[in-house]
């Protein structure tokens, strides 16, 4: 199976509200388990399928126990907050300081189509928040402190640490609009 293309900002698709799956139809699987390969592939630790064109309420997540798909989510409850740097696929090599709840549990359908309810936090609970915003239209700049914004460069300092550089918020979204602007051409 091949690699889906990631949609970058400021696609359009990325601001739409998403639309329910009714019925887990084996194209809807097939659909799962390459948007999983592609979040592996791009070395994410979640997806939500508007990244990927496809305007559908289905999200992965991976953060180092395999891969879980949900169907449907929903943030059933959330608890605590926490403050960390956050990035996404969707706006590469831009990161920020998000705060979001520290514990949640999610309801939703799995791949199969059964009803699940689960519950992390930390690291899974931050990226099931990012995700499941992403089909409301949501990222994750909408939500950053602006004054923490940072691109991680390719350069690495003497310790192998990658060297970064702080943004507004202003500058790096003109920054991939222009990027849209040129890859049309
Ligand atoms: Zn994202």
């Amino acid at each position: 199976m091949s690699e889906l293309r990631i949609v970058k900002y400021p696609d359009p698709v990325l601001r739409k509200k998403t639309s329910p799956i009714q019925r887990v139809t084996p194209e809807i699987q097939e659909f799962i388990t390459r948007m999983g390969e592609t979040m592996h592939a791009s070395h994410g630790v979640g997806l939500a399928a508007p990244q990927v064109g496809i305007s559908l309420r289905i999200i992965v997540v991976d953060t180092g126990d395999g891969i879980q798909a949900l169907i449907n989510p929903q943030i059933h409850l959330s608890e605590g907050t926490q403050t960390g740097a956050e990035g996404c696929l969707s706006l590469p090599n831009l990161y920020g300081e998000v705060t979001r709840a520290e514990r949640v549990v999610v309801r939703g359908m799995n791949e199969k189509g059964k009803k699940v309810s689960l519950s992390g936090e930390g690291l899974w609970a931050r990226a099931m928040q990012h995700e499941i915003d992403h089909l409301d239209g949501v990222l994750f700049t909408d939500r950053v402190r602006p004054e923490t914004m940072f691109w991680l460069t390719d350069e690495v300092d003497e310790d192998g640490e990658h060297i970064t550089k702080a943004t507004s918020l202003e500058e790096a979204l003109r920054f991939f609009e222009r990027q849209a602007s040129l890859t049309r051409v």
